[in-house]
């Protein structure tokens, strides 16, 4: 049942928060969770949602007593500080990301260093480049450190209200991802490791700190989450309430095809990831998909070469040629615009 945008499930209220996109098609979306006077908050968005979350838990009657992050990554954690500021009493993480979930602001300025900025230049405008590198500093997302009050591991339960919640370990998308289950009323807290809508992502993106994705760990997931009892699936891009189990098997499919299509390529001879990218897709992209397109060729080629397939790819495209305007968007520029 919905009403107002809550959804009922069996007493257990979720309202959903979403992301509305940053700097382009970034997902983020958050659940409010209620159940006899209590709120759970599943992912904290990317700091601007924070206003949005307090706000959207306030006709819910209760205030946000838990917090947990599904993973690592900034549109999932960036609001912890200052929702542990507003009153949330306890944040809780995946095991082996409390480390970075805790001093997140200090492991994205490190990961910085790491982003090659040539690359970045080839899909995105110079003013593009300064927002994410601005990110990065922590100029426009704050993100002390926070203290996390409680690890997760799979076959976890976390309980607030009438509601029992199993944690299921979910890798791929990052190298740790969790999901909650309800199994009682066969709903799905999936985080970006299944998606109610598009696939879940594991190649190399611009906002993981927390490690490369994996797309051999992502299908096994995705395997194991297909056999979970559920129907609703509330992922940070979207929900449904019916058929979520379907989604994982399009997952598969999407990546088998996906992995048939590369391979056939590559018979052809080698081939750079940006001509790969291209065949791939054809038709009109925009730049945040084309740079995505080539970062999920990579993360597939990887995936090959690990199970010892022989993979014939050129070296890499050069970026294009450094220009002085763009010289002078390296970690210089000041922000320039919110993309909305
Ligand atoms: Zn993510």
């Amino acid at each position: 049942m919905v009403n107002d945008g809550v959804v009922d499930i069996g007493g257990l209220k979720v309202l959903a928060v979403p992301g509305r996109g940053f700097p382009q098609n970034v997902p983020c979306d958050a659940y409010l969770l209620e159940s006899a006077g209590e709120i759970l908050l599943v992912d904290t968005g990317a700091d601007r949602e924070v206003g949005w979350i307090l706000d959207a838990a306030g006709p819910l009657g209760a205030s946000i007593s838990l917090m947990v992050n599904t993973h690592a990554h900034f549109d999932q954690l960036a609001g912890n500080a200052k929702l542990l500021s507003a009153g949330v009493a306890a944040l809780l993480a995946p095991g082996g990301a409390e480390k970075l979930v805790e001093r997140y602001g200090e492991a994205s300025r490190s990961y910085r260093g790491q982003i090659d900025l040539d690359e970045l230049s080839a899909f995105f405008t110079n003013a593009e480049v300064s927002v994410f590198m601005n990110y990065y500093n922590g100029q426009h997302m704050t993100m002390p450190e926070v203290p996390v009050s409680r690890s997760l591991a799979g076959g976890d339960t976390v309980r607030f209200g009438d509601v029992a919640l199993e944690v299921i370990e979910a890798p791929g998308h990052s190298p740790h991802h969790l999901c909650l289950l309800d199994r009682e009323r066969g709903a799905l807290f999936s985080g970006s490791a299944l998606l109610s809508e598009g696939i879940a992502y594991a190649g190399d993106n611009l906002f993981e700190p927390g490690g490369e994705g994996d797309v051999a760990m992502l299908l096994e997931s995705t395997s194991r989450l297909e056999g979970l009892p559920f129907d609703a699936l509330f992922s940070s891009a979207g929900f449904i309430l019916e058929g979520g189990p379907g989604r994982a098997r399009e997952t598969a499919l999407y990546y088998r095809e996906f992995e048939e299509r590369l391979l056939e390529l590559l018979s052809g001879g080698p081939s750079s990831p940006e001509e790969l990218a291209r065949s791939l897709h054809t038709g009109e992209r925009t730049r945040m998909q084309a740079y995505r397109d080539r970062a999920a060729v990579l993360g597939m080629l990887r995936k090959l070469q690990a199970e010892g397939v022989g993979v014939p790819t050129s070296q890499p495209a050069p970026p294009n040629p450094p220009s002085p305007t763009r010289e002078k968007a390296r970690f210089k520029t000041p922000f320039l615009h919110r993309p909305t």
